[in-house]
């Protein structure tokens, strides 16, 4: 099917929906679409990106930052506030209603604002979730957001990867693929390159093509992008897609829900006050007026604000600490966990291999040098020695060329990798990897003996992908005069494959004896802490064709390689017991070597190492009844780290899981807390977990259990703040309705206070930072209530001490110095505010004092603080201030007065925490 260049051009625009790419064969798309052999250079990709858009499915566009604003005045309360607005203007009462209607709007307004505010963060987030796709532009492979993709790419694909875009395959080894998305078919379908189908052939046997929105699920691939974003089959059947409605987490929805009761709490109160008023014979507007004023202060309807507020500003925080939240209920289980079980590669160690040992047939050699630089030496190693560097002077270096059964080890194990080692572009800076540090390290080894080595990808026939269930890796070379198939892998799975060993360059058969000299040399390296693999080779005809199984191998020799654990990872450990969490290594790794890094890295294992064998052995019960006392496991597959998920759900722990590769996302979305790894880890995996982990390390998963105990910390505090306060003004008005006095505060002043307290105050408590001694006690039960029998108890005496504060503000005024009702209620009114304000401080912290936790800790709350307080001044000290809220000049005197009953509830409050903390530890 030649087509023109303008038929190119217009293939690029119109994309590739509908037309039979998979009735041609590879090569023939990739010239289509002028893709050369080393990818698009960056220039000619933006070209076309400029001309066909980017690689995404259109979305509905957000609701517009109007819609939000106006979506603010849908609260029952507002209605209310606006009906009472109405009924004061029908009456003349003109600045009531200014005065109501200029406090809705202000609500309003600080309601978008913070509203706005968590929306931009959680965008942010989602756009650091967004999907990343393999490209070679120019030559080398890089990792591009899928977004950028555009026709002729060349895309490399993997077992858990999205597959970006629509995509002819260019090769294939063993490449499944998920199409459910596209075709409904669960089971996923075999690809093959090499076919070339009939144009008619339906979308779900299309084998040589793959979709986006589909899955890999096993091996690998290379491929031409032939079309995205809307131009992709997906984009055709999908059309716009709809936005996802964020729905209520369960800590909103129980917060709503306890809105509601304190609702009807207030409702009867109210109505009591009302009634009782009226029966004293008050006049009916002023009732009604105060009525409303008293329910919308009552009711804490910024809580869902605060609480959102107090989510988004937490998940800022933890993607700060490199942990990606992707769904929000997980922030609220976080704090609760009681297990983290970690992969030990890369999470708890640092994955930076580098090979210390190697064992061929004769001989056993030390390796010496740093990381991934390929500057080292050889040395033999005699009988049971084990060499630190202190000791390396004394051994004999030995030059590997002259070893030739050790080079040839070497270079299996390098040409058996798709890892690539870079030179730094400057002198003294790190060389750099691509790909999986074990391949990594076997390259640099090989490049130590031999600076001209390449490792790597050249003359490849077939390839058997890594797979870490079967924990081996093959791939078929060719040589000068046959195939070679060149295996690695755990020692164990090697040696049961393997019939003969090469001793000085001769097959020779692998007795059990030395099978078993063998295995006991690799568990050896594996007590030192080391990672070992098994090599071995297979010599094929030239001209055989497969199928190439990995059987009848020859061993060729041993390599172990250390990967240091992270030093943070040892402090994590020791964090998480102070904490009361169990930290439990789960490993692909040999016992022996999950072991000895659990030992170093301080995981309380007592020696005690259960292996996936073992496990297969016990039944769930059997599990369920050990679960609790084992902390490391090693050898395990995906299906294992399921079933521990399981048996320690069961003893009632709360598990966050980590996981990495396709296999692992059943055991991520069982677990808690599902985490995936961001370096390494598959799409797939990464969609099934609650977290994504930035940097793949262990301390960031501790890092993130304390934000989420210190954000829904937050949410209690903020909680307990306006409820306490809330609690106090009810609490003052009931008991003035129930003595028969008048109401020591008028409806505009209830709306102010609730304004200016529920506003700026609340915000900046919902800000604080986890405090210090938070990973010093255990996991919150996981049922537990925001308001716990404690809380509540805090809650009602907190409200007792601020109905006492506003009711003898009142009453000193009015009786005592027998001012007026104004004077009286401008002192009450002021007593309130500040008081209220004041107390805001004391919440930060349910032990600490405001004074121990250092009172600028806070500087948002102090400066809130400061805005809202000189606020209330000018109700008071500014003439039309005073003519709105109908308050009177307030005298020195009653300065005193208002700055010694409002320090009241604040004072108390700290003295009960230095009092339960015993004088000996007061600060
Ligand atoms: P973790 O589960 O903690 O990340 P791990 O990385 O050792 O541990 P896997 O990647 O599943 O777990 O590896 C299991 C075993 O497979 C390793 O112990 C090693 O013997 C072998 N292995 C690892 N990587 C390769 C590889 N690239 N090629 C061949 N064999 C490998």
């Amino acid at each position: 099917m030649p087509q023109s260049a303008s038929e190119n051009q217009q293939q690029l625009t119109t994309g590739g929906a509908g037309r039979a790419f998979h009735a041609l064969a590879a090569d023939e798309v990739a010239k289509l679409f002028s893709s050369p052999p080393t990818g698009l250079d960056e220039s000619e990709a933006a070209g076309r990106r400029s001309e066909v858009g980017a690689n995404e499915l259109a979305q509905a566009p957000p609701p517009s930052r109007v819609w939000l604003f106006l979506a603010q005045f849908r609260s029952a309360v507002v209605w209310l506030l606006i009906f009472a607005a109405i009924i004061a203007g029908a009456l003349g009462e003109w600045i009531d209603t200014a005065a109501i209607l200029a406090i809705v709007l202000v609500n309003g307004v600080l309601g978008f604002l913070q509203e706005d505010k968590s929306r931009r963060a959680l965008e942010a987030l989602e756009k650091l979730a967004a999907p990343l796709a393999r490209v070679l532009r120019g030559g080398a492979w890089q990792t591009v957001a899928a977004r950028e993709l555009v026709p002729g790419d060349r895309i490399r694909l993997e077992a858990g990867d999205y597959v970006p875009a629509d995509a002819r395959l260019l090769d294939a080894a063993r490449l499944g693929v998920q199409e459910a998305a596209l075709t409904g078919e669960s089971v996923p379908v075999e690809k093959n390159a090499e076919a070339t189908l009939p144009e008619k052939t339906p979308l779900g046997d299309r084998r040589n093509m793959v979709y986006l929105g589909t899955t890999a699920t096993s091996g690998k691939a290379t491929a031409v992008v032939v079309a995205t974003g809307m131009q992709t089959e997906m984009g055709c059947i999908a059309g716009l897609l709809s936005r996802e409605v964020p729905q209520p987490t369960p800590l909103e929805r129980r917060l709503e829900e306890l809105g509601k009761i304190l609702m009807a709490v207030c409702l009867v109160l109210v109505a009591v006050i009302f009634a009782l008023q009226m029966w004293r014979g008050g006049d009916w507007m002023e009732v009604f007026l105060l009525s409303v004023s008293l329910a919308v202060a009552a009711v804490p309807e910024g809580l869902p604000a605060v609480v959102t507020l107090a989510l988004a500003l937490g998940l800022e925080r933890m993607i700060r600490r490199n942990a990606l939240v992707r769904k929000l209920p997980s922030v609220e289980t976080l704090g609760s966990v009681t297990v983290i079980c970690a992969d030990k590669t890369g999470t708890l160690t640092r994955n930076e291999m580098t090979v210390r040992e190697i064992v061929t047939s004769g001989r056993r050699y030390h390796v010496s040098g740093v990381g991934f630089d390929p500057r080292g030496k050889f040395y033999a190693l005699r009988e049971g020695q084990t060499p630190d560097d202190a000791e390396l002077s004394a051994l004999e270096t030995v030059d590997p060329r002259s070893e030739p059964d050790l080079l040839d080890a070497l270079s299996v194990a390098a040409r058996c990798t798709t890892a690539q080692v870079n030179r730094p572009e400057q002198e003294g800076q790190p060389w750099s990897v691509i790909g999986d540090p074990t391949e990594a390290a076997l390259v640099v080894a090989h490049l130590k003996a031999d600076s001209s080595a390449t490792g790597g990808t050249r003359d490849v026939v077939h390839e058997i992908p890594f797979d870490s269930d079967r924990k081996a890796m093959s791939v078929v070379v060719r040589t000068r005069d046959a195939q070679r198939m060149l295996t690695k892998g755990a020692p164990e799975v090697i040696l049961a494959l393997s019939t003969h060993e090469q001793i000085g360059g001769q097959e020779c058969e692998l007795t059990p004896r030395r099978r078993e000299e063998l295995l006991e040399s690799g568990a050896d390296m594996a007590r030192r802490a080391m990672r070992v693999l098994a090599l071995a080779a297979r010599t094929f005809p030239a001209s055989y064709t497969g199928p190439y199984r990995e059987e009848q191998l020859t061993l060729v020799g041993l390599i172990g390689m250390i990967d240091p654990p992270r030093e943070e990872a040892k402090m994590a450990v020791a964090r998480c017991q102070r904490a009361g969490i169990r930290a439990v290594m789960i490993t692909g790794d040999h016992p022996a070597t999950a072991a000895a890094i659990a030992r170093q890295l301080r995981i309380d294992a007592n020696g005690h190492v259960v292996t996936g064998q073992q496990l297969d052995e016990m039944s769930d019960d059997q599990l369920t009844d050990e679960a609790d006392a084992i902390s490391v496991y090693a050898r395990v597959s995906a299906e294992h780290k399921q079933r521990i998920v399981h048996a320690l759900k069961r003893r009632g722990q709360v598990v966050a899981m980590t996981g990495d590769g396709v296999n692992d996302a059943p055991a991520v979305s069982a677990a808690d807390i599902g985490i995936a790894m961001g370096m390494t880890g598959t799409d797939v995996t990464k969609a099934a977990s609650d977290m994504v982990l930035v940097d793949d390390n262990f301390a960031s998963i501790v890092n993130a259990v304390e934000e989420g105990r210190g954000i829904f910390d937050n949410i209690q505090k903020v909680v307990q703040y306006l409820l306490s306060t809330n609690a106090g003004e009810v609490l003052a008005m009931f008991i003035a309705a129930l003595v028969g006095w008048p109401a020591p505060l008028l409806p505009i002043h209830l709306l102010w206070i609730n304004l200016i307290t529920d506003g700026l105050p609340a915000l900046t408590l919902g800000m604080e930072r986890p405090e210090s001694g938070i990973m010093s006690r255990p996991p919150r039960p996981p049922r537990e209530p925001v308001i716990t029998r404690a809380r509540g108890t805090r809650i009602a005496l907190y409200g007792v001490l601020f109905a006492t504060s506003i009711t003898l503000a009142f009453a000193y005024v009015r009786w005592y110095q027998g001012g007026s009702i104004e004077s009286a209620r401008t002192v009450a009114f002021c007593v309130a505010c500040y008081a209220q304000m004041l107390f805001a401080f004391g919440c930060r912290s349910d032990k600490k004092t405001f004074l121990g936790l250092g009172p600028l800790s806070n500087l948002n709350m102090s400066v809130a603080i400061c805005v809202s307080g000189t606020l209330q001044l000018g109700t008071v000290m500014w003439p039309l201030g005073r003519s709105i809220f109908q308050t009177t000049a307030v005298t020195a005197e009653q300065w005193v007065f208002i700055g010694v009953v409002s320090l009241f509830p604040i004072t108390v409050v700290e003295l009960a925490k230095l009092l339960a903390r015993g004088p000996a530890r007061a600060q």
